[in-house]
């Protein structure tokens, strides 16, 4: 492999390292052990219980925060200033983020459900696959003298084009 594409490897590896410890951090505040027990907008087969649009596109109601994964919400304060009587959609609601459930954020009547995106055990399959790359390159990942080598020659092979050019 030619030391510009090994450098290049080696950067998305570090890429994605750093991704996934900042997914970690991500899936440690999303958690709930009662996941399994929330509705949850899309199922384990990757079928949607809502259409896409709503699921991809929650946000946070009072702060406008982008919701990831967990939320709260109440189907029923939507209609406050509307003459409709049907149950709006799940993920079409009132919806408050973990942040604000926090600090006392809640919709008129009080009664949110907590909502999950899609099922935890994707999120962590996800994790995990990330981390099997990871740990299949880590010889050339976990090797300093390998990087700097490649960063050595990366700048060497530029330096030596532009000398050509
Ligand atoms: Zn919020
Ligand atoms: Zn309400």
């Amino acid at each position: 492999m030619p030391p510009q594409d090994r450098h290049t490897e080696y950067t998305k590896l570090a890429d994605l390292k750093k991704l996934v410890q900042l997914y970690d951090a991500l899936l440690v505040e999303e958690y709930s052990p009662d996941h399994r027990k929330m509705y949850c907008l899309r199922n384990l087969e990757g079928s949607h219980s809502v259409p896409e649009t709503i699921s991809a596109q929650v946000v946070c109601d009072f702060c406008g925060a982008d919701i990831f994964q967990s939320f709260f919400e109440c189907r029923e304060c939507v209609h406050q200033h509307s003459t409709l009587e049907q149950p709006v959609a799940h993920g079409d609601g009132y919806v408050i983020c973990g942040g604000c459930y926090v600090e006392g954020r809640s919709c008129n009547c009080d009664k949110m459900d907590p909502i999950q995106c899609r099922p935890f055990p994707e999120l962590l399959n996800l994790r995990t696959r990330a981390a099997q790359v990871l740990s299949a390159n880590e010889p050339l990942l976990k090797s300093s003298v390998t990087s700097l080598y490649i960063w050595i020659s990366s700048i060497l092979s530029s330096d030596v084009q532009g000398r050509l050019l």
